[in-house]
């Protein structure tokens, strides 16, 4: 149980983060969610979370570009609830392009929400941890942290960083009962990649069935997606005494993905 535990999950408004969110609530602990999105959708979120699972639920509007607003994040959490036990970094952006034609700015952006972010917030959180003697460190890195895949120079590169972050947080807070691991989901199941079938199938002329097994699946040797949920109980797991001494490592949940 994580019951008395606070956690702070950047990107949780939807996805993989709302997952997170969910699961630790569900498990009894406090959170602060942050991400972006209409603040009706959001407080909808926000309140579900706290009747859902009767913990109590903040919302943080930190821009995951911005240091100064990253630090104010996890103060709100050590000021809501007196402190912030479980981080986790998983807010994440996109862009595909040939390396040639890469805006200089989406480079920037890309790499500050997906790999500055990080280190900005661990960097905030770390002294609070070491005080309670406790923490848990968890970044959202990717199949891509491991292996490559074409036009995606920024994204890969982040998301490579986020594995070196991880395993030197890891190493320099080994004797203060605190863990840092990554996690590298494959393909997930979100409402987004659902509502890129319809259009995929249109513009290729293929079934469902052939978009989501030779164009979306085409890496995942299991031709199955990961689900959200799945990547939140591997996130839990190490929120556990068990997962103890789990740190400094990469986790795959990726159907086999990184294998090949
Ligand atoms: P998503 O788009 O559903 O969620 C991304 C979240 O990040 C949203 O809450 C969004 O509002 C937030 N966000 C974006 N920019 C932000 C900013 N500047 N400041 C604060 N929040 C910001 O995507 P997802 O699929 O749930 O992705 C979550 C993480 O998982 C990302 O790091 C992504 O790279 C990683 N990941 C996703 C997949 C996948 O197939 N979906 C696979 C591997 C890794």
């Amino acid at each position: 149980s994580l019951s008395g535990k606070n956690a702070v999950v950047t990107g949780s408004t939807s996805g993989i983060g709302l997952a997170y969110a969910r699961a630790f609530a569900a498990a009894g602990a406090n959170v602060v969610i942050n991400g972006f999105g209409s603040p009706e959708d959001i407080e909808k979120e926000r309140a579900k979370i706290e009747s859902d699972f009767g913990v109590k639920a903040v919302y943080s509007p930190a821009d995951m570009i911005k240091p100064a607003e990253i630090a104010g994040m996890i103060a709100l959490g050590e000021k809501t609830f007196g402190s912030v036990d479980i981080l986790v970094n998983n807010a994440g952006i996109q862009f595909v392009s040939p390396i040639e034609e890469f805006p200089p700015e989406k480079w920037d952006q890309i790499i500050a929400i997906n790999l500055s972010s990080a280190f900005h917030a661990i960097r905030a959180a770390v002294p609070g941890m070491k005080k309670k003697g406790w923490g848990r460190i968890i970044n959202t890195a990717s199949a891509h942290s491991l292996v490559a895949s074409p036009f995606k120079s920024a994204y890969v590169s982040a998301k490579h960083g986020i594995a070196g972050l991880t395993k030197t947080v890891a190493l320099e807070v080994a004797t203060s009962k605190i863990t840092c691991n990554c996690i590298s989901p494959g393909y997930v199941w979100t409402p987004l990649v659902e509502k890129q079938i319809p259009d995929t199938m249109k513009a290729r002329n293929l079934t469902r069935e052939q978009v989501i097994n030779d164009v979306l699946l085409d890496a995942q040797p299991t031709k199955e997606f990961v689900t959200s949920e799945q990547v939140a109980a591997l996130a839990l797991f190490l929120c556990s005494d068990d997962a103890a001494q789990i740190t400094g490592t990469n986790l795959s949940i990726d159907g086999g993905w990184t294998a090949e």
